[in-house]
């Protein structure tokens, strides 16, 4: 089934991609229940918290730096703004920027609009976000709220885009329409690929858009080095160059739990080849992704000379960083593809990874090829991982693992999963610039920063003395998967 890029709402990834938020058992296990046609979502009957669709669309459309984005919404939804315009702010100054707030506006939906509507309200807000700040596109994103009462928002985006003469674009993220927040992601790239993106004038042979978050700029020296030019897309874009986001060679993607709608999309579409491999993280996925890219645009020969001498330069340094985490133990927590990534690296490191909790799974993306499958690549490069859990951030079932397997290391790439570690005592590496850790040197980076950590042993420990854990022996005692019910035909599937 392809992308309707002529539907208003994108499909979620529970119907599209058959995605799950609940298992327990090996990546292995896992990756062959799909292709037994037996993955199955295990239910929790007990759960801490979720994270929102509706954030996952914000963090990509917030950074477009000439839109604006209104929260179509109560004033609590809107509670994570800051953390947008931080984010926003501090990549403006990393990329010598002119520094500007995010333009985030909430339409402040109250009991009375859950009554009468909130479609006058939505209208009034559009007109006064266009008056200003002059944007060059709305985005409108919609909330539990407006969907219950059933605003018609596609209609008042169609309106105002008509009397405006700017596209306003509805974004489907209301957060109870999927268990999967990353659904948030789509329904951002759905609202782009309706309303922004034009058809190809010119082709750009040497333009690469990379589909990424916020992370560092790494792409602007390796692509220089095959003749390339990456085109990041979402964060720090504006609304002329996602217009022309169909003339570009090719589509790749740092994580394909970002990127598939997107790059998949770009290519049913625009013709835009999309770079199919495991995302560039560790030495084989890195290998295959550069060696898919120089294939989809022509660069074979490049690129193998690229791929040489990375590999001759990280050479020395690699196998000391190996001596020194030889058998380390690690845990990971992470997004779906990322922390398959992290496994991948880890492994790579020659780091025993212990287990994981990762927050969700997508059995397959959007573009159906299995030479995009991240856990597929990984468990086949560096064998089956125990103790994998598709675990949407329960800390719950988190503090009971970790304090059963003790690991030497947790890696997370989420704040509110990182703090645990400490006060379990267990030295902790939370990194949020996902381009740190890519490629070749994304290694040496790593190695590096984990032996840092690493020396912070006594000082954890210290911590995990002054603290004290919401959670009682009773529940430690208990398997972590008490509240994870069983699937369609027993545990897993
Ligand atoms: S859209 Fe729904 S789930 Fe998301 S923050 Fe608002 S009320 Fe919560």
């Amino acid at each position: 089934m392809g992308i309707d890029i002529k539907s208003p709402e994108v499909e979620v990834r529970e119907s599209r991609l058959g995605s799950i938020t609940g298992f327990a058992g090996t990546a292995g296990e896992l990756c062959d229940s799909y292709k037994k046609g037996k993955l199955c979502d295990r239910r929790r009957s007990f759960s801490q918290c979720l994270g929102c669709s509706s954030g996952n669309a914000l963090c990509q459309l917030a950074m477009i730096q000439d839109a604006v984005v209104i929260n179509h919404a109560p004033i609590g939804c809107c509670a994570d703004f800051q953390d947008y315009n931080f984010t926003n702010r501090v990549g403006q100054r990393r990329r010598n920027m002119p520094l500007k707030n995010a333009r985030l506006l909430n339409t402040n939906l109250q009991e009375k609009d859950m009554i009468y509507g909130g479609v006058f309200k939505l209208e009034k807000t559009v007109r006064e976000a266009y008056k200003r700040f002059n944007p060059k596109a709305i985005f409108v994103t919609a909330s539990c709220a407006s969907g219950i009462i059933g605003d018609d928002v596609e209609g008042v985006t169609d309106k105002l885009q008509e009397e405006l003469g700017i596209p306003v674009a509805y974004v489907s993220c209301e957060g109870f329409r999927s268990r999967i927040w990353t659904t948030g992601f789509d329904a951002a790239y759905h609202a782009i690929l309706r309303k922004i993106v034009k058809p190809p004038v010119e082709k750009k042979s040497d333009v690469v858009n990379v589909i990424n978050f916020w992370g560092s700029d790494i792409f602007t020296d390796l692509f220089g080095r095959i003749g390339l030019k990456p085109n990041y897309i979402v964060p720090f874009s504006n609304i002329e160059k996602l217009e022309r986001i169909s003339e570009s060679a090719a589509t790749v993607q740092v994580c394909p739990t970002l990127g598939t709608y997107l790059a998949a999309g770009l290519e049913q579409e625009y013709g835009v080849a999309e770079v199919k491999s495991p995302p560039p993280y560790g030495i084989t996925g890195t290998d295959m992704w550069f060696r898919e890219l120089g294939k989809a645009v022509g660069r074979e020969s490049e690129v193998e000379e690229l791929i040489k001498s990375e590999k001759h330069r990280i050479a020395p340094k690699l196998e000391r960083l190996r001596e020194k985490l030889e058998g380390k133990r690690v845990y990971v927590t992470a997004g779906a593809a990322h922390g398959h990534s992290l496994i991948a690296l880890l492994r790579d490191l020659h780091m025993e990874v212990v287990g994981a909790a990762i927050f969700h799974h997508d059995p397959c993306y959007d573009d159906r090829n299995p030479e995009s499958d991240s856990l597929g690549h990984v468990v086949r490069n560096y064998g089956d991982i125990e103790n994998y859990d598709v675990c949407n951030k329960q800390p719950f079932e988190l503090v009971n693992i970790l304090n059963r397997l003790k690991p030497d290391l947790l890696v997370a790439r989420h704040g509110g999963m990182s703090s645990w570690g400490p006060k379990l005592g267990i030295p902790t590496f939370l990194m949020g610039d996902e381009q740190f850790g890519l490629g070749y040197g994304g290694l040496i980076n790593y190695g590096n920063k984990i032996i840092d950590v690493l020396a912070t042993k006594e000082f954890v420990k210290n911590i995990a003395c002054h603290c004290e854990l919401p959670y009682t022996d009773w529940w430690l005692k208990q398997d972590p998967c008490t509240f994870l019910g069983g699937g369609c035909n027993g545990k897993n599937d």
